[in-house]
């Protein structure tokens, strides 16, 4: 009889440790760290917990550059029996809620921190088309000097838009999930779908997030559905002039002391 103290492996597990030699395939020694062999170097974000939670075992993390290579990974770990969990980040920054931390153990993390392109910016329609690596602090610089303005969050300017929608953030002037108006997914096949609103090529259509009949945007947010590999985003008429103005009460304690 031998005794070890040493935890077993579960079956998904095992499996998703082989994927990992595929998808290195995929994105290429510098886009993917192992827990078993990379030990100490994981993304600098990723293992940043500023939440306090317990950290969980995060197996590998996994860098993809473009939509091709989230559909890639899928299709690698859908073939897992039984699959293998995989949790997407934006830009990892979910800090006070679990930071870059996935809600279990055992799985691998699909940061889309390069993906960092905006696709598209349309001021007149009121839209941009943007990857998940896109920061707050890059869109608001894109529309610097335009008639168009982004919902910012009271977060760092290095969080993402579609991260935090995602999550079902606050803005400063609405909820954050009333600023997207459709998305792209990568589904647990590795298919590529669209929901919700997108501009159209030939013609302009109007920006309705609904659609007809049920929508199916939401059924991506805060859930584990699929990978969001770019939304489009609806941006706020910038106003032409703000004013901030500063009320200051005295505390009701001081003002009984200067009485007696
Ligand atoms: C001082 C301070 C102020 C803050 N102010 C605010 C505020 O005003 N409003 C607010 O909402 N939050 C606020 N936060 C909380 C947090 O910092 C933000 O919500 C931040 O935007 C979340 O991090 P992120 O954008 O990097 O998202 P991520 O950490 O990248 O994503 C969050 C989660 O969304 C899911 N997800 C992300 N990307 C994808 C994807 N592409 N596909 C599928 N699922 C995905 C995952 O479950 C992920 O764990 C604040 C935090 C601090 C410390």
């Amino acid at each position: 009889m031998s005794m070890t103290n040493q935890r077993e492996e579960p079956a998904g597990l095992s499996a998703s440790m082989l994927s990992l030699d595929e998808v290195r395939q995929v994105v290429g020694d510098s886009n993917i760290t192992r827990a078993d062999v990379d030990a100490g170097q994981q993304g600098e974000n990723v293992r940043r917990n500023v939440s306090l939670f317990r950290p969980r075992d995060v197996r590998a993390v996994i860098r993809p550059g473009s939509v091709q290579e989230i559909q890639a990974i899928v299709r690698i770990f859908h073939g897992n029996n039984p699959p293998a969990g995989l949790h997407a980040i934006s830009t990892g920054r979910n800090w006070g809620l679990g930071s870059a931390e996935p809600a279990t153990d055992d799985v691998v993390t699909v940061d889309l921190g390069r993906m960092n392109s905006v696709r598209r910016v349309d001021c007149d329609a009121g839209y941009a088309v943007i990857e998940p690596g896109v920061t707050q602090l890059c869109l608001a610089e894109a529309l610097d000097g335009t008639n168009r303005m982004l919902n910012v969050t009271a977060s760092s300017g290095h969080t993402s838009v579609i991260g935090n929608a995602l999550e079902r953030g606050v803005g400063l002037r609405r909820q954050r999930t009333e600023d997207l108006l459709g998305l792209e997914i990568v589904l647990p096949d590795g298919e590529l779908a669209r929901v919700g609103w997108w501009p159209e090529q030939t013609k302009r259509t109007a920006a309705n997030p609904y659609g007809l009949g049920p929508s199916l945007l939401h059924l991506f947010t805060q859930s584990n559905l699929g990978i969001v590999a770019a939304a489009v985003v609806s941006l706020l008429p910038r106003p032409e002039s703000q004013r901030v103005l500063r009320l200051k009460f005295p505390c009701a304690r001081r003002c009984r002391r200067a009485v007696f």
